[in-house]
Parts: C-alpha cells; sequence; structure tokens
C-alpha cells in the first residue's frame, strides 16, 4: 500500500531520536571500518530487494516512469555504494606528507580521518530517494551516525525510507525524521556536527541561520538557472536529443536540468527542428499523456509555469498544454529576448527556452550577467572554446556536450558555487564531507637538540643563528 499523506513524525519524538544517534556515535560503534562496510553493504540490499517499492514511491510522488526512476534513482545509488567500498580503506586511511624539512624529519605528522559525529540529512521532493540515501553512503562510510528529513511534498517516498532504513539498516545509527517546516524546525534546535541540505535558496538560508547558532559546518546543494550554450561547429541533432533528454528527466523539476538555450541566431530555426524532431521521437503520441513524462510536484508548480507562458514574449512552437491536475506538456518556447520571463527565474519544469544570439561573445555575457549557476552545458567541438569557458565562466559544474549526467559521474566532487550552493559531495567527496581530518603530531624526545634557540633567554646569540 502506497502513502499518499504524509506522517509527519510526532514533535515531541524528535528530541529522543536525536539523543540515540548522538548516544550511538559517542558509543563508538560505528567507527571500524568492518561495520561501516557492513551497513553499507545492507544499504545496497536495501535498495535493491526494495527496487519495485522505490519505483512504486516514485511513480505516486512525481509520477516518474519506472525506466527513469531504476536508472536515476536505484541503479546510482547501487554505484555510490559499490564505489565507496570498494574504496572505504583508502578513503580512511591516514594522510601522511611525503617529505618533511630536514629539521623535523623525525617527526610523525599524521592526518587522521575521524568521523564528524552526529549528522543531518534535509533532501528536496524532487529526487526523494536518491538524495537522501545517496548523501547517506558518505555519512556511514565516514563512520558518522545520521538522521534523513525527507520532503514532505514527496510522502511515499519518505514513508518508504522511514520504514525502510531502521529494517535494513542500524536503527540506533540511522533514522528517518518525517515532516514539513514545524518538524524540520524542531530538528535544527538541536547541534549536528554537519547538515548537508539539499532544496532551494529560501530554505538554505534558514537552515545556515539555524547552524551558525552551533557554528554547525554545512554543506548546500541548492539550485539556479542553468544555461546550455551552442557554437557553430556542433551536429545539432544530437544536441537536441541530448538536451531534450536532460530537459524531460523528472518533468525538469531537477536541479541541473537545462533552462534556457543561447543558439547561434543563423541555427535557431535547424535546432528547433531538431528538437521537434527529437520530440516526436520520444513520445510518438504527444508528452500530454506520455507515461514516461513524469507530473508537476504539485498544480501550484504547474500553474506557475502556465503563468510564466502567458507572460513570455517568445514563441510557442511545442506543447504549452496542461492534463489532469499535474500534467505538463514538454514545452519549447523560441525566440526570447534576455529579459523575458523565462530566462528569469529558475523553470524547474519541462520549459526549454531558446534565445538566439549573435555569437559567443554574447552568449559568454548573458551568463555572466546572471548568479552563478549550478551547471553550466557547452555543445562544442572547439577545444580553444572549452578552455575559453572553463576560464571565463563560473558555475557548480560545467559539462560538456551532454546534459544531467552527473549522478553517474561519483568520482569526482559536484557541488554549487555562490547562489547555487556550497560545499560539494559524491563520492569521495562525500566521505569528506562527514570527516574531520584530525592532525596528529609526535616529536620525539631526540629531537630536542634542534629547539634549544627556541627557549628563553632570548639571546642576541640565538637570534644570529
Ligand atoms: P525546499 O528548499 O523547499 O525544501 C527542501 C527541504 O527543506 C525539504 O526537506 C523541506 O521539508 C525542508 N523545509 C521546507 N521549509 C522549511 C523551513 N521553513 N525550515 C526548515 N526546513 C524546511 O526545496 P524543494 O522545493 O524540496 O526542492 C527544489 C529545490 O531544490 C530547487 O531549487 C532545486 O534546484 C534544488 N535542488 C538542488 C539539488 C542539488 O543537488 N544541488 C538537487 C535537487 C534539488
Amino acid at each position: 500500500m502506497v502513502t499518499t499523506l504524509l506522517q509527519p513524525t510526532p514533535i515531541d519524538d524528535i528530541p529522543r531520536v536525536y539523543e540515540t544517534v548522538v548516544t550511538t556515535y559517542r558509543s563508538g560503534r560505528t567507527r571500524p571500518l568492518t561495520w561501516r562496510s557492513a551497513q553499507l553493504v545492507q544499504l545496497s540490499k536495501l535498495v535493491q530487494e526494495s527496487q519495485a517499492r522505490i519505483l512504486e514511491a516514485l511513480s505516486t510522488d512525481l509520477g516518474k516512469a519506472p525506466l527513469e526512476s531504476a536508472v536515476v534513482e536505484v541503479a546510482n545509488l547501487v554505484g555510490m555504494v559499490r564505489l565507496a567500498l570498494a574504496h572505504l580503506e583508502e578513503w580512511a586511511a591516514p594522510d601522511r606528507p611525503a617529505s618533511l624539512p630536514a629539521w623535523r624529519a623525525n617527526w610523525d605528522c599524521v592526518a587522521h580521518k575521524t568521523p564528524k559525529g552526529a549528522v543531518l540529512i534535509i533532501s528536496p521532493w524532487n529526487g526523494p530517494i536518491v538524495l537522501s540515501l545517496g548523501p547517506l553512503v558518505g555519512a556511514i562510510a565516514a563512520g558518522c551516525t545520521a538522521v534523513l528529513k525527507p520532503s514532505e511534498l514527496a510522502p511515499a517516498s519518505s514513508a518508504l525510507l522511514a520504514e525502510l532504513v531502521p529494517r535494513y539498516l542500524d536503527g540506533s545509527a540511522y533514522a528517518v525524521i518525517q515532516g514539513a517546516a514545524p518538524e524540520t524546525t524542531r530538528v535544527l534546535e538541536h547541534r549536528w556536527d554537519h547538515i548537508l541540505f539539499t532544496g532551494g535558496a529560501r530554505v538554505a538560508r534558514i537552515v545556515a541561520a539555524a547552524a551558525a547558532r552551533f557554528l554547525t559546518p554545512i554543506t548546500l546543494e541548492l539550485g539556479g538557472k542553468t544555461p546550455v550554450v551552442i557554437d557553430d561547429t556542433v551536429d545539432l541533432d544530437i544536441a537536441a536529443r541530448r538536451i531534450l533528454y536532460g530537459k524531460q528527466l523528472c518533468a525538469g523539476q531537477v536541479c541541473v536540468a537545462p533552462d534556457y538555450v543561447l543558439v547561434p541566431r543563423a541555427r535557431q530555426d535547424t535546432f528547433v527542428q531538431a528538437l521537434l524532431r527529437a520530440a516526436a521521437e520520444f513520445w510518438p503520441e504527444g508528452s500530454r499523456a506520455s507515461p514516461d513524462l513524469a507530473q508537476m510536484i504539485h498544480g501550484a508548480a504547474r500553474e506557475r509555469l502556465v503563468r510564466m507562458l502567458a507572460q513570455t514574449c517568445g514563441t510557442v512552437v511545442l506543447g504549452g498544454g496542461t492534463g489532469g491536475e499535474r500534467r505538463m506538456e514538454i514545452t519549447i518556447v523560441r525566440d526570447l529576448k534576455e529579459d523575458d520571463v523565462l530566462m528569469e527565474e529558475e523553470t524547474f519544469g519541462p520549459v526549454l527556452a531558446v534565445s538566439p544570439v549573435d555569437d559567443i561573445e554574447d552568449a559568454l555575457r548573458i551568463i555572466k550577467s546572471k548568479p552563478t549557476p549550478l551547471a553550466i552545458y557547452l555543445f562544442t567541438e572547439s577545444n580553444a572554446l572549452k578552455q575559453r569557458f572553463l576560464e571565463e565562466t563560473e558555475s557548480g559544474v560545467l559539462w560538456f556536450n551532454d546534459t544531467c549526467q552527473q549522478l553517474a559521474a561519483q568520482e569526482i566532487p559536484f557541488g554549487g558555487k555562490g547562489e547555487s550552493g556550497y560545499g560539494a559531495w559524491f563520492g569521495k567527496a562525500s566521505f569528506d564531507i562527514f570527516t574531520h581530518a584530525r592532525s596528529c603530531i609526535d616529536v620525539p624526545f631526540a629531537a630536542e637538540p634542534y629547539f634549544a634557540p627556541r627557549y628563553p633567554p632570548y639571546t642576541q646569540e640565538k637570534l644570529d643563528i
């Protein structure tokens, strides 16, 4: 039976949940690597054995197609756990400097990788399973205990996590608190050793302020408006397919979804035709009722897009229609001007904005005039242009020639900059988020002759050495 109503954790239970994970952390039980590995294996089992239920919950919350959920949420999670298991010993190994200056050559200088403690992971509704359990992989690998606070707007996924986490993992080390703002506010009244928040900038500021009371370190994974740039060289059919693929994931409700495409003016017609061909291939019966296209999270989100479409000065060449309470067609709008409503706010829906530009300088100018996005996508065959984007633009991540494959690239960190957040997770970066590098220095008594000049009295003779 899939839940469609949130079952919030009673507010009065929250302190007990907090005390439990703190006490477990302090017991030292979560520190041994064997224990962490065993929990990671359990997490992998949770995901694999519950795949059908995860797909069902994601279908209930977001209308996500089973294939999309199986790839984006399940397969990526299994990949994250495998990577952590394969590298756990290496990540957790103490760091020793390769060499030391002669006078400190016999010092033992080590940075030990110690867990930060009891940590909090707050996640959004648009990737309710992978954005909750994904960061948890890092917390477990690092030896922390953790509380997950999934989004109230994905109640089926939230309830499933609350059921499965204590069933597969050590329930005194890992817990799920369900709820919305009141519950999260109560959770944030406690002193956490790290908070990883994924969501929007408004709530991020609330979380950051709450964390500041305790000087709790935080990681903020936020959103923004993601530009795509196409140059004169690329194959427009391939580019159109790859851009439309990224746009349609979770019906555009993805933090790195392509938002607006800056295309050379002379290529706009051909590019739009390529987009229309790709759309006809992806949804031969149209996207309005397609089971392959996810739904909007709620009617209000859909209405917001309808309002934006009513305000745009661009030309809608595909879609624009709605169906049922939460369905929105894949929509393509062309000839957008720089100050158009679709070029200003994070779209967060299946609307792709196409804006013609004079040249690459024009595209660079537009990107630089906006807040730092989480991602920039550049479609080009020119290495020189790739280098220019690397040097002249700023963003959380920069991808060439594809979109929305970030979750698969766990070997490099993923995180925002400026308005798109700070700190980064994925693979070793997730381990590092929840790890304190504790420097430990052992100075041998045999080093004493080197110290003679440092002791008072501070004579001129010592100064002259
Ligand atoms: P949100 O900020 O509204 O909610 C995120 C979390 O904060 C939820 O768990 C929610 O319950 C909690 N929350 C809501 N109000 C709160 C309050 N007053 N006090 C404390 N906690 C509160 O975000 P959302 O709408 O769930 O997610 C959409 C946003 O997330 C988009 O901006 C998107 O770009 C971003 N996002 C970023 C990433 C990333 O990896 N950078 C991934 C997915 C989504």
